[in-house]
C-alpha cells in the first residue's frame, strides 16, 4: 500500500507488525516466522534464534572493525537499571534477599544475613583504605556522611528531649526553660570562647575559621548570615525575665545580691570597671569597649570598635538588653540597653 505521507506509511507498518506479532504470540507461535512454537524459555523458535544471533554477531564484528562500541552505552545503562529494578522487585515480593536472590531476607531488611555481613565487611575495608590514605570520612561522600550524622543527632536529641533529659549528655535534666544541663552548658560556652579566641588570634573568621581581612572578626558571608539570623524571636526570654525580676526587687542583676536599686551591686560594678581598659590605664586615643553579660557577670573584650561589639553580641548570641557595654572613653556611660 502506498501512502502520500511517509510518516503515515511508517505508522501503518508499525501497527501491522504489532498486530501480527500479538496474533502469533496468542497462537503460541514464534512471532518472527509464525511457523513453529518458540524454543523453551525463549520467545523465538530455534531457527529464528540462530538467524538473529548470526545477524547480531555480524553487526558486532562490523562495529568492532569501525572502532565503535557494540551497544549504545546510555541505552545499555538504562536497560540494565530497569532490569535490575524488576529483579529486585520480584525478589522482594518473594521475601528473598534482593542481592543474591537465594536466601530469605533478614527480618526488616532487604538482604539476607550473609549478604549484609559481606557488605559490612566491604564497607569496613573501604573505610580503612580511605582512612589510611588520609581522606575525610574514609573517602566516603562527605556531604552524605555529614547529612546522615546530622539526622542521627537530631533523632537522638529529640528522644532525649522527649525523655526530659539534657540533649547533649542525656544524663541530667536540663536547666529550667533550656535544653541542656548546667555542666553541658558551661562546657559548650568554654569551648566556644576558646574557639573564638583562637580564631581571633590567628586572624581568622570566628565563625567558620576562614582567613579574614585584617581586624575583622568574621568573613563577609558569616557576617551576613549572622545579621540575617539575629531576630527578636531568638531572645533568651528566661534571662531577660531574671534580669527584670532582679531589677524590680532592687537586686544586683549580675549576682542577685541587694544593690539598693542600682543595676549592679558595688562588688559587681567594681569588677566590671576593673576589667575595662580605662582602669588599666590604656591611653585614650580611641575608645575601647567591654561587654558584660548582666546575668552571669561574664566579660567579653575589650573591643576596638562598635562593630566588633555587635559581632561579639551576635557570636555569643547575647541580646543587647542582657548586656552592659562599658566604654573606657567614658566609664560612667554604661548602658543597659546599648545600641
Ligand atoms: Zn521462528
Ligand atoms: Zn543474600
Ligand atoms: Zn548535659
Ligand atoms: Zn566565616
Ligand atoms: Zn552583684
Amino acid at each position: 500500500m502506498a501512502y502520500a505521507d511517509p510518516e503515515a506509511g511508517r505508522a501503518a507498518d508499525r501497527e501491522r507488525f504489532r498486530k501480527r506479532t500479538a496474533a502469533r504470540v496468542a497462537q503460541g507461535l514464534c512471532p518472527r516466522c509464525g511457523e513453529r512454537p518458540p524454543a523453551p524459555e525463549r520467545s523465538l523458535c530455534g531457527p529464528c534464534n540462530d538467524k538473529r544471533n548470526a545477524a547480531s554477531r555480524a553487526r558486532d564484528a562490523r562495529l568492532r572493525a569501525e572502532g565503535k562500541p557494540r551497544r549504545d552505552p546510555v541505552r545499555e545503562r538504562e536497560y540494565e537499571r530497569e532490569r535490575s529494578r524488576r529483579e529486585a522487585e520480584a525478589r522482594r515480593a518473594a521475601g528473598l534477599c534482593t542481592r543474591c536472590g537465594r536466601q530469605p531476607a533478614a527480618l526488616g531488611r532487604s538482604s539476607c544475613e550473609p549478604c549484609l555481613e559481606k557488605r559490612r565487611a566491604a564497607d569496613r575495608a573501604r573505610y580503612a583504605a580511605g582512612k589510611a590514605a588520609g581522606l575525610p570520612y574514609g573517602g566516603a561522600n562527605a556531604d552524605a556522611k555529614r547529612r546522615a550524622g546530622r539526622a542521627k543527632s537530631r533523632r537522638r536529641q529529640k528522644a532525649r528531649k522527649d525523655a526530659g533529659l539534657c540533649i547533649r549528655c542525656g544524663k541530667r535534666p536540663p536547666v529550667e526553660g533550656g535544653t541542656t544541663c548546667t555542666p553541658c552548658r558551661q562546657k559548650r560556652q568554654a569551648a566556644e570562647q576558646r574557639n573564638y579566641a583562637a580564631r581571633r588570634a590567628a586572624g581568622c573568621c570566628t565563625r567558620c575559621g576562614e582567613p579574614v581581612f585584617e581586624g575583622l572578626s568574621r568573613c563577609r558571608p558569616c557576617a551576613l548570615a549572622d545579621d540575617a539570623g539575629r531576630s527578636p524571636e531568638r531572645k533568651n526570654a528566661r534571662s531577660r525575665q531574671r534580669y527584670a525580676e532582679r531589677r524590680a526587687r532592687g537586686l544586683c542583676t549580675a549576682c542577685g545580691a541587694p544593690s539598693q536599686g542600682a543595676s549592679r551591686c558595688p562588688t559587681c560594678a567594681e569588677k566590671s570597671y576593673h576589667g575595662s581598659g580605662y582602669f588599666r590605664g590604656i591611653p585614650v586615643w580611641d575608645p575601647r569597649w567591654t561587654v558584660i553579660e548582666l546575668d552571669t557577670g561574664k566579660e567579653h573584650g575589650p573591643f576596638d570598635s562598635a562593630a566588633d561589639v555587635a559581632l561579639c553580641l551576635a557570636f555569643e548570641k547575647l541580646d543587647r538588653d542582657r548586656v552592659e557595654v562599658l566604654s573606657d572613653a567614658s566609664p560612667m556611660a554604661s548602658l543597659t540597653a546599648w545600641g
